[in-house]
């Protein structure tokens, strides 16, 4: 998915225009119990696009109160990880010099920009978007925020400036792996004690994605490519440490993989950035695996292990499918079981069960828990087919798809995965009407 990030000065309204755009479309985690409400990205849909959207309006700069820093820092992000750029203005205000910032350092960037003024509340307002051509990007396009004019044609143009499909850069027998988690909590130790000796014969090849720096390996006939592992190793810049870099530079990247290494910190624990970042890696449809890094530095006895997995299982409600690994990326000490899940899940992520396998599970499902009923009626399920894989996706078709509940949609794929596996897989289901 092409990301859009909305950027401008605070108070422009681009929270308004992002719910807007994002609407009830929310990242599904975020329904999940447990999970902060935070907005940190939406998906977004029109024409026959669909997009994560990126308000990065709230962004926080540690130990910096500096407004024009903040803005900064704010469109540096945007413009090294978005793929087209909203910038946004206000045009009651009229150009700031705030504005004027972050227009130079959006000329800069090699990004397609599409300018939006807001506050464009009705007809008689339309004049004042014309001042707004000086800035230099071409159409301004008139939106309201309240009233959610103008929206059309400025996704029109945001959809026009997406990038051509980029090529498929590795075979299909290579496997693709992100390895995402918050700062410090051991993704570039881990790359390193992944690649061991072996780094010698490693040639860091650049991704098609700007900036992008891959490093592929193989180990016992098995290749594998580590992506982005530039964006890990990057250190210092006034936002490294804030939440949205990390969730940006992860979504990423794990738009490129196939499995999506999720790292936990043993040592600290679980806090709620973590699940952000899980949380993309299951919206992405991506094959995941729950790392628990500094596994050295915990004090253990034989339970130890089982209840920390227990507590990952409590706050990732919506990844109970993904194996958990502990290890010591520093003593290298369990080190040796990661791959071996590695290559498991991105298996299972490309499963494909043939259509009567399929229905003889369904068929055997419904017989002992049959389907919910409304107002006298029953939903019938007729069949259902693996439409595709990574993620494995199933249609199930019945009488009428109003009438499925995600209760028994949940049913469905747990019976599903009890007789076939998908272990490290996000599944979807979809009902449609026979
Ligand atoms: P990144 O920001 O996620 O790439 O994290 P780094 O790989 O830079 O690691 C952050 C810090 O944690 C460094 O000081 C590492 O030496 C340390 N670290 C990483 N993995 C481990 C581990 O398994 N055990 C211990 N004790 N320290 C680790």
């Amino acid at each position: 998915r092409p990301i859009v990030a909305i950027v401008g000065r605070p108070n422009v309204g681009k929270s308004t225009i992002f719910n807007r755009i994002v609407g009830d479309r929310l990242a599904i985690v975020e329904d999940m119990p447990g999970v902060t409400r935070d907005r940190l990205y939406g998906v977004g849909e029109w024409l026959d696009h669909n997009f994560s959207v990126i308000d990065t309006g709230g962004i926080e700069i540690e130990g910096d109160s500096e407004l024009l820093k903040s803005v900064r820092a704010q469109a540096e992000l945007a413009i090294e990880e978005s793929d087209v750029i909203i910038f946004m203005v206000d045009g009651k205000a009229g150009i700031t010099a705030a504005d004027s910032e972050v227009a130079e350092l959006l000329f800069r960037a090699k990004k397609p920009i599409v300018l939006a003024v807001n506050k464009i509340d009705n007809i008689k307002r339309q004049d004042d978007i014309y001042e707004f051509y000086s800035l230099g990007f071409g159409t301004p396009y008139g939106i309201s925020g309240s009233h959610g004019t103008g929206l059309g044609d400025l996704l029109d143009a945001v959809v026009g400036s997406f990038p051509e499909n980029e090529e498929e850069e590795y075979g299909e027998d290579v496997i693709r792996v992100a390895l995402i988690g918050r700062p410090n909590v051991g993704k570039s130790s881990l790359v390193n004690a992944i690649l061991g000796e072996d780094r010698v014969i490693v040639s860091d090849v650049a991704g098609t994605t700007r900036d992008a720096i891959d490093t592929p390996f193989e180990r016992d006939g098995q290749k594998y490519v580590i992506i982005d592992t530039a964006g890990m190793r990057k250190r210092g810049k006034v936002y490294e440490n804030t939440e949205k870099y990390s969730v940006m530079r992860a979504m990423k990247a794990i738009e490129r993989a196939d499995v999506a290494l999720v790292l936990i910190n043993g040592e600290e624990g679980i806090i709620e950035q973590d699940k952000h970042v899980a949380g993309y890696a299951h919206e992405a449809g991506k094959a995941a695996i729950f790392v628990v890094n500094k596994w050295d530095m915990v004090e253990k006895d034989e339970k130890t292990m089982k209840e920390f997995s227990q507590k990952i299982r409590d706050h990732f409600l919506f990844m109970t499918y993904a194996p958990i690994v502990f290890l010591s990326a520093k003593t290298k000490s369990r080190l040796h079981k990661l791959l071996p899940v590695v290559v498991q899940v991105a298996e299972q992520h490309a499963l494909r069960i043939a259509t009567h396998v399929l229905n003889d599970v369904i068929s055997d499902a419904v017989a002992i828990n049959p389907p919910p009923t409304d107002k006298g009626r029953r939903l019938r399920i007729n069949y259902a087919t693996q439409v595709t894989v990574k993620p494995p996706t199933i249609i199930v078709f019945v009488n009428d798809p109003e009438m499925m509940h995600f209760s028994y949609e949940r049913y469905l794929e747990n019976k599903i995965r009890a007789a076939f596996g998908f272990v490290g897989t996000p599944m979807r289901l979809f009902s449609r009407k026979k």
